[in-house]
């Protein structure tokens, strides 16, 4: 099966081929041009008259699939409630305190069955998918016990998520000191198949210790470690990530001045997470500072159903963009070739021969994702080469 996209406007391309990431996206291209798929792959960056499937892209712009390299999918419900409660005023303690919170939701996950859990997380993903996410990750966290967290790792995996990261240090559960908890994170790490290791890091969650000693059970496990940091406050975790050879930072809201050109110059990418500094009324992250420092920027959803129940990464790109200053080609750089280093998945996140036929087609040029806000700018979206979705 051969299909070619012909006469894109632009289509965004690497400096060169076969970078891990991009550091400076002031070398991404914006070309005009053609791509021919064959056989789930990029067969050629030019048309193909002969190819079974022939699509007229004028005007439009071809993208790499987009990668949400952070999610708390597989979740159980929403909080609508408690933002309407945030927004007009109610302190976070005390909507803690009425059972809300990570609590509310680990409590509607236990309540759930699998089957209504993989529903919602299906519906959402389809919409993902209809806003051009074709790479999907999937973390655990709202289980709170060890029964609770196998099951998430086993809903992710049936769920399908291209990768599934353990984020058994999430909440510490009622009851248990964060280092006891850790204790059970370390069995879970061993007893678990996932591909990375989460942690959050933030004065009501877990502290540096438990972050260094989650770096060792990490490189014990030969998996990537991650780290939600700098959220609420400057905790200083970016050092001990750093030490502790983390793939990603995520959050860096609050990230310390003293740490950023560590971050930068480090082979860590620096995960910024734009929908819920907005919805949590959050400090803004230094993304500016960060790009130009050289930073491996990346941007995802957060989609999860506290903070940011956010799906769509064109908003994500829309948000990056007016909040730190991007470019466009920037912030769709941090959300594909640079959020796939992330998860390991160098088959896929730019538009290189050879590379999976992940691909985007967008109803206008790239500079219209961020300006038109909140519009949805997907055409049509191909995952394996095969056409996955297509706007009426
Ligand atoms: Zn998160």
């Amino acid at each position: 099966m051969t299909l070619s996209l012909r006469g894109a406007a632009q289509v965004l391309l690497p400096p060169e081929d076969g970078l891990p990431y991009v550091r400076d996206a002031a070398g991404m291209r914006l070309e005009p041009g053609s791509v021919t798929v064959r056989d789930g792959a990029i067969a050629a960056l030019e048309d193909d008259p002969g190819a079974d499937e022939v699509i007229d892209v004028a005007g439009g712009a071809i993208v790499p699939g987009l990668v949400d390299c952070h999610t708390h999918l597989p979740f159980a419900g929403w909080r609508a409630e408690e933002y309407e409660q945030k927004v007009t005023g109610v302190p976070y303690e005390e909507i803690a305190r009425g059972g809300g919170g990570i609590a509310a939701s680990a409590r509607a996950l236990a309540e759930a069955s699998d089957g209504a859990v993989l529903a919602q997380a299906r519906a959402i993903r389809a919409e993902m998918l209809a806003h051009g996410t074709t790479t999907v990750e999937a973390k655990t966290g709202y289980g709170l016990s060890r029964e609770g967290e196998r099951r998430l790792v086993r809903l992710a995996r049936e769920l399908g998520a291209d990768r599934v990261t353990g984020l058994f240090a999430h909440a510490v559960p009622p009851g248990e000191s964060p280092g006891g908890w850790m204790d059970a994170v370390d069995a879970l790490a061993a007893e678990c198949d996932v591909d990375a290791l989460d942690i959050y890091v933030e004065s009501v969650a877990f502290r540096n210790e438990d972050l260094e000693r989650l770096g060792a059970i990490a490189a014990r496990e030969g998996v990537p470690l991650r780290a939600h940091v700098e959220q609420f406050n400057a905790n200083r975790s970016v050092p001990v990530a750093l030490a502790a050879g983390a793939r990603s930072v995520d959050h860096l809201a609050c990230l310390h001045p003293d740490d950023l050109a560590p971050l930068a110059a480090a082979e860590c990418a620096a995960v910024l997470l734009p929908g819920a500094e907005l919805l949590g009324d959050e400090a803004v992250a230094p993304g500016r500072a960060l790009a130009e420092a050289g930073a491996i920027c990346v941007v995802a959803t957060d989609c999860n159903p506290g903070t940011s129940p956010v799906l769509s990464l064109p908003l994500v790109v829309g948000l990056a963009v007016r909040r730190y200053g991007w470019s466009a080609r920037q912030a769709l750089l941090a959300c594909t070739l640079n959020a796939a280093w992330v998860l390991g998945l160098d088959d896929r996140g730019s538009i290189e021969v050879g590379k999976r036929a992940d691909l985007v087609v967008l109803d206008g040029p790239v500079e219209h994702v961020p300006y038109r806000f909140g519009r949805n700018p997907v055409r049509l979206v191909i995952a394996g080469g095969e056409v996955v979705w297509r706007r009426r």
